[in-house]
């Protein structure tokens, strides 16, 4: 197939081309090696994109990154970008500058937040909202006459981010390799893992277990020294992982005992991902600050936002305080013109109920995953689900998922992602209920020929 793609005075270019062009010049997020094949995506629409060869995909994993919560190629938000680039592209939002689409985007957000979290902080995205967060904390103790409280906790198998703080914070030892010191003061605990807990826990209860070990190491750091404790509500990076519903009440009770705020990264799980607004309040999580990025656009542009309490704020807000802390793009207009129509469809079309809704899609047509040697664990939650793979039902001895995304790919022309033994679905909150059906079919078909070893 021949398709070619170009605007204005560029050369068109053909699938072949770009393709070739990709491996000579870009170098991709998270490359791994030479990458002999690439998919240079060029348009889509609802749940489809298409390739630059113009093969047509079905998008369930969500833009290839857990968003696109309102579907490719909207007009509404088409229309938005356009009209804020026409009045007003870019001024800082430095100093005592603003603009009027980041306030009344505040204003918004400041409405769906859990109640006391009207304070907010943009960024380009859920790493800097990370920093900016890991920073809010330590400023807030330091503040508050506590200067020594700079030690942030985070867990194994979270993903908060690539730059050098949330990177440290992100529990996978290949973000650490080779790049040197990370961020000092990140100490890391267990996460919650139900499916795994016997093999991480012994007989333990779960959450007794992780309890036990986290005021273990507040212990160890010196609770006077420990500023926050950082945590995804539901653990996407590493899986799906859904936490006991007793653990984050539990954990709140723990840190508040002890004067240590609670950070809920919610740059995968906010603005309906799963099922919710936001997912931290009915886990009792009850967080200080929130961050989120991701849905907030749906992709449309890049943007984070750090939500906090007023006395929070106050740290770098406050009469006297100074945050030397910002980004070129803090509070682009575009990104939140897109966030601001982005939210609209989603209040419009009631997506973050529709969700639910394909989470009862999924649960329906993964159903039959049960009958499957290589099918460990299924985890649902709103609008994503995490498959995980096992050589036998027996070990769990986990299985490397990679084969079973390719396979997908190119047999099915269905696009999800894998994050170690778990496939992951994710897919934009308008895909219908045939498209659920099709991307599950194709998976089971898929898993249901893998060999113990993932092959
Ligand atoms: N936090 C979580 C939970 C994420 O899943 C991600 C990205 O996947 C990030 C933070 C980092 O966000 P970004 O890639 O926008 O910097």
């Amino acid at each position: 197939m021949t398709t070619t793609h170009g605007f204005g005075t560029a050369r068109l270019r053909s699938g072949r081309e770009l393709e070739d062009l990709d491996g000579r010049h870009l170098i991709h997020p998270h490359q791994s090696g030479a990458q002999s094949d690439r998919f240079v995506m060029v348009s889509g629409e609802g749940s489809l994109v298409r390739d630059a060869n113009g093969v047509e995909y079905l998008d369930a994993s969500g833009g290839g990154n857990w968003l696109a919560q309102v579907g490719h190629g909207r007009p509404e938000l088409a229309a938005a970008l356009t009209e804020q680039a026409g009045r007003l592209a870019y001024f800082s939002c430095f100093f005592n500058f603003s603009n009027d689409k980041a306030v009344l985007l505040a204003e918004r957000l400041a409405g769906l937040a859990p109640a006391g979290l009207d304070r907010v902080f943009f960024t380009c995205g859920g790493s800097e909202g990370v920093e900016s967060a890991i920073k809010l904390a330590r400023l807030y103790h330091h503040h508050r006459g506590e200067p020594d409280r700079t030690w942030i906790i985070s867990r194994d198998l979270a993903y908060h981010g690539a730059t050098y703080g949330s990177g440290t914070a992100t529990g996978f030892p290949l973000m650490h390799r080779g790049i040197g010191p990370s961020l000092p003061h990140v100490a890391r605990v267990s996460p919650p893992y139900p499916y795994r807990a016997a093999q991480m826990y012994g007989d333990a209860d779960p959450t007794g277990f992780l309890l036990r070990e986290l005021e273990e190491t507040i212990q160890r750091i010196g609770p006077g020294r420990v500023a926050a404790m950082i945590g995804e509500p539901v653990m996407g990076g590493g899986g799906v992982l859904v936490p006991p519903p007793d653990y984050w009440p539990r954990v709140r009770d723990l840190l508040t005992s002890h004067g240590i705020l609670l950070i809920a990264d919610e740059v995968v799980t906010a603005f309906g991902r799963t099922g919710a607004w936001f997912d931290s309040p009915g886990r009792g999580m009850d967080p200080d600050i929130i961050v989120t990025a991701k849905g907030l656009t749906s992709g449309y542009a890049p943007l984070g936002a750090v939500l906090m309490r007023a006395d929070i704020a106050a740290a770098v807000a406050g009469d006297g305080a100074y945050f030397f802390h910002g980004h070129t793009y803090s509070g682009h207009p575009l990104s939140c013109a897109a966030a601001l129509a982005n939210l609209d469809v989603l209040e419009g079309e009631d997506l973050v109920e529709r969700a639910r809704t394909i989470g009862g899609w999924l649960r329906e047509d993964l159903a039959s995953a049960d009958g499957l040697e290589r099918v460990g664990d299924v985890r649902i939650e709103g609008a994503t689900a995490g498959v995980e793979l096992v050589a036998d039902r027996a070990t769990r001895t986990p299985v490397m998922a990679g084969a079973v995304t390719a396979a997908l790919r190119d047999r099915h022309q269905v696009i999800v992602r894998d994050y170690g033994p778990t496939i992951v679905l994710s897919p934009p909150l308008v895909i219908g209920r045939e498209q659920v059906r099709r991307t599950v079919r194709a998976l089971l078909d898929v898993v249901s020929r893998l060999d113990e070893n993932g092959a």
